[in-house]
């Protein structure tokens, strides 16, 4: 058993200023205030007053660190979870891109078939290609394609895909979408020109998510309030946001907050190969040149994922806000949870629950992670 004293505890339904928490076969056995009942505990780490609070969950992630998903190596999936861990992240979804149908695949296939040792692997996010090639943003237009069944079905029986990012306004993306309700995978509206009637009509087929909202979608138009418009406005929604202050602009990232709440915003970094490595690497992907700078960019200046990881959106997230991470926690993993129904296993702290932990210092940077109660990261001092 392990014991976690002197930490500021973001509990699933209150804060403890100072409290401490017990952890036993991977699960929260108990938390309380002030100083632990006598405990039979074999490790005890003082937080010294940092914040412990349920590990972040990100559920867009293509790579970091010079590893990508579409790799579809072991290695690559492996690294990827290391990487993720030291910045905080507990879980995440492997997320695949717009590519031809055998690269999916086998990147689905590898993710089903890989253990990771660091962030835990929940599945994968399925991003493209049944999107709209008006707004392709960085996904290879040439490949976008109307959704397929049978093609899909291969994937699917990977028993991977928990979400997918879909074009909801073609009747082909539409009765996926149905589809995909029924065997309970989420969908998300993601590079797509919806207008605010087609998304009530995919809401009504099931679709709860907004797939990297503001970016690459139908804007908001006072006469036509587009795929933007709908996610503002429909509590139905939850709504992924990449708060790295260049996707989306900090004003605008508060403003969604306003509009959502702290139920209705996902912080996701969408990170890409780049993420982690220096300012001016170059590497390839799809055959286009990319180039880090504050974000991953091609060539022409288009914004090819971000080279964001969870424990900087957080930071900006807090900061772009004006509020606390007492208040706004929840965007950083219980909503994720919850919009991929497993906030019965994870997501935030309460008893019986995955020990998916971070302790955080004063300034919001990570200094241990615990996933499922073992120890994956811890800073050096
Ligand atoms: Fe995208």
């Amino acid at each position: 058993m392990q014991l976690i004293i002197n930490a500021h505890i973001i509990t699933e339904t209150h804060t403890i200023p100072n409290g401490w928490l017990t952890v036993g076969d991977g699960k929260i056995l108990y938390f309380g205030d002030g100083a632990p009942p006598p405990t039979p505990s074999s490790v005890i780490i003082n937080a010294h007053g940092k914040i412990l609070t349920a590990g972040f969950l990100d559920i867009h992630v293509h790579g970091g660190n010079g590893h990508e998903i579409m790799d579809a190596t072991p290695q690559a999936i492996t690294e990827l979870s290391q990487f993720y861990a030291r910045h905080g992240v507990t879980g995440f979804l492997a997320t695949t891109w717009t590519a031809d149908d055998e690269p999916i695949y086998r990147a689905l296939a590898q993710v089903a078939q890989t253990t990771v040792d660091g962030a835990y692997l929940w599945g994968a996010h399925v991003e493209g290609p049944y999107v709209n090639p008006n707004k392709a943003g960085a996904q290879n237009p040439h490949l976008i394609r109307r959704a397929n069944m049978t093609e899909f079905a291969r994937w699917q029986a990977t028993g991977v895909v928990r979400l997918m990012t879909i074009a909801p306004e073609f009747p082909e993306n539409l009765a996926m979408i149905d589809h995909c309700t029924a065997h309970h995978i989420v969908t998300s509206a993601g590079h797509t020109d919806a207008t605010l009637a087609d998304m009530r009509r995919a809401i009504e087929h099931g679709l709860s998510n907004t797939t990297h909202t503001f970016n690459a979608m139908r804007p908001l138009h006072h006469r036509e309030a587009g795929t933007v418009g709908a996610a503002l406005l429909f509590p139905e929604l939850r709504c992924e946001v990449i708060c790295d202050g260049v996707h989306v602009q900090p004003d605008v990232v508060k403003l969604l907050y306003q509009a959502k709440g702290a139920d209705g915003v996902i912080l996701i970094t969408d990170a890409v190969r780049g993420a982690g490595l220096p300012y001016g690497t170059e590497y390839s992907q799809d055959g286009r040149r990319v180039t880090v700078r504050e974000s991953a960019y091609l060539d022409d200046g288009t914004l090819a994922g971000s080279t964001l990881t969870m424990d900087v959106a957080v930071q900006n997230f807090v900061r772009f806000t004006g509020k606390s991470l007492d208040e706004v926690w929840r965007c950083t993993s219980y909503n994720a949870a919850r919009a991929l129904k497993i906030d019965d296993q994870t997501g935030s702290i309460a008893v019986g629950k995955r020990a998916d932990l971070v302790l955080l210092d004063e300034s919001l940077n990570v200094t241990m992670t615990m996933v499922g109660g073992k120890v994956v990261y811890i800073l050096p001092s």
